[in-house]
């Protein structure tokens, strides 16, 4: 099959978040059961470093208002895996990837250029997969401005949706950018809005869990798209996202410490923790837990509820707290203030490092991730994937992912709460902690379960492809 996939970020090329890991796991594994899948990105600055790996596919000028702006395209060819690079010096190449005034013109420009591409591709796509606002205008501009071509004529579209919250909501002014007289699709409340015009158009619509998938069409957790979702319910998909079971893979990972398999696992994240720890000028003991959080923060990840209650948990437990991630600038505040508080017990890296959260990961024995809300989040599956135990709200994805530990059967793969409570929380987190400390025993059988779990890629591609063809097939 032939797809054109388009991401405003993809790993390792540009990232903020679960979406680039998705953009780069997902062509890669289809492309290995035989797909041709194509991913198309801008080049930003990050993308400097691969110039010389790459080659000049051509050029086209794409059209937006009254204005108009030429793009480059070029190739990085990688085995059967081929990205190609959106090239325009003004709207890409700048310090940060989103937060700019004219983000309405440089998405949509991204969007008319990933239209552009297909006449330069030797096969044309069969779909064109776009992920989030960023690229969901392009089965809109599909319609009104490229179905009279051939080449165009046949092209299916899905929009995959990794997080609600971000919609691409601008101005009215900005409708002049569709080049179409006016038109109720891209408007909701009184504003243009990227993702909505996608949630209307796309083919097909999916997100990236199957419980998620049910909750944006609530008001609770619709972000008031849950209207225009609803209208789409019999298009509307989830699919659970997997993670890389061999970047993530405590065996191998050679940016950990030491390697560990299920057999010595105990003493691999013993080391692992030792060595993590010392950077960070802790000493920690064997009966110590380490309890990490790795995320952006950000409201939607529950540091509120983490700012209520770690420090009773602190108070209440022998655990070692590592924490890693930036955003905004209260939570880093208070993540620096508790650090200062305690300095033999908390540990915390402000920013993002990609090394440090494979050492984190595998150093820990417990990863809190109590979310208000999570399209599928990918920590808790990495966790598990090193033998660590999630203690998770049960919302999302997290739901999907997270069998809960129940003590009487001896059964679950970790914590999981539901109240937005600090007590409800901070009971959770002790659970754990106590159970590591007391259960030694029960705690391994959990470690196992979890370890056991598989969140590979091949589930994932093989569901995108059967909805594919599902597209395809008309069905
Ligand atoms: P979201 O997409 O909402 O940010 P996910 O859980 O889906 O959250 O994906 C986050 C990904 O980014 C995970 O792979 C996580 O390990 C990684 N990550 C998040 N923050 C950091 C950080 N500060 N440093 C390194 N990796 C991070």
């Amino acid at each position: 099959m032939n797809v054109l996939f388009a991401s405003s970020e993809v790993f390792p090329f540009s990232k903020t978040g679960g979406l680039a890991d998705i953009a780069s796991f997902l062509p890669k594994a289809l492309n290995g059961i035989g797909h041709n899948v194509i991913t198309v990105t801008p080049y930003y600055p990050s993308i400097a470093k691969y110039h010389n790996d790459l080659e000049y596919l051509g050029t086209k000028t794409v059209y937006f208002g009254l204005d108009n702006t030429k793009v480059n395209y070029y190739v990085l060819n990688e085995g059967s895996n081929q990205t190609i690079f959106v090239q325009n010096q003004h709207y890409f190449e700048r310090e940060f990837y989103y937060g700019y005034d004219d983000d309405d013109i440089r998405f949509m420009v991204f969007s008319y250029s990933v239209l552009e591409l297909v006449d330069l591709l030797k096969d044309i796509p069969q779909i064109i997969h776009v992920n989030d606002w960023q690229s969901a205008p392009v089965p809109f501009l599909l319609d009104r401005h490229y179905r009279y071509r051939e080449k165009y004529q046949y092209i299916h579209t899905l929009l995959t949706i990794h997080n609600l919250q971000y919609q691409g909501s601008f101005g009215l002014y900005s409708s002049r950018l569709f080049n179409v007289d006016f038109d109720y699709t891209y408007v909701h409340f009184n504003s243009v809005n990227y993702l909505k015009t996608g949630i209307e158009t796309a083919s097909k619509i999916n997100t990236v869990s199957p419980n998620y998938r049910n909750e944006i069409m609530t008001e609770k957790f619709g972000f008031t798209l849950d209207g225009a979702l609803k209208n789409r319910e019999n298009d509307l998909y989830g699919i659970l996202n997997g993670i890389d079971l061999e970047v993530f893979n405590p065996e191998t990972d050679s940016l950990i410490d030491k390697n560990y398999t299920s057999s010595n696992l105990k003493l691999g994240k013993q080391k692992n923790k030792e060595e993590l720890l010392k950077e960070f000028n802790i000493e920690i003991t064997k009966d110590q837990p380490l309890v990490s959080y790795i995320g952006r923060l950000a409201v939607q990840k529950g540091i509120n509820l983490m700012k209520e209650s770690l420090e009773d948990i602190i108070n209440d437990s022998n655990a070692v707290f590592i924490f890693l991630g930036s955003g905004n600038e209260e939570y880093q505040n208070y993540f620096q203030s508790l650090r200062d508080k305690y300095p033999n017990r908390v540990a915390y890296y402000q920013g993002y490092n990609e090394d440090l959260a494979h050492k984190i990961y595998a150093s820990s024995d417990i990863f809190l991730m109590p979310s208000e809300f999570e399209p599928c989040g990918l920590g808790q599956m990495i966790s598990m994937r090193y033998g660590t135990i999630p203690v998770v709200r049960e919302v999302g994805g997290l739901k999907d992912t997270i069998h809960p530990y129940n003590k009487y059967n001896n059964t679950g793969t970790g914590f999981s709460f539901y109240d937005q409570n600090k007590d409800v929380f901070k009971d959770k987190v002790l659970e754990a902690i106590n159970m590591f400390n007391n259960e030694p025993r029960k705690w391994s059988q959990l470690v196992r379960r979890a370890l056991n779990e598989d969140f590979g890629l091949e589930r994932m591609a093989k569901e995108y492809t059967d909805l594919y063809n599902k597209i395809i097939g008309g069905k």
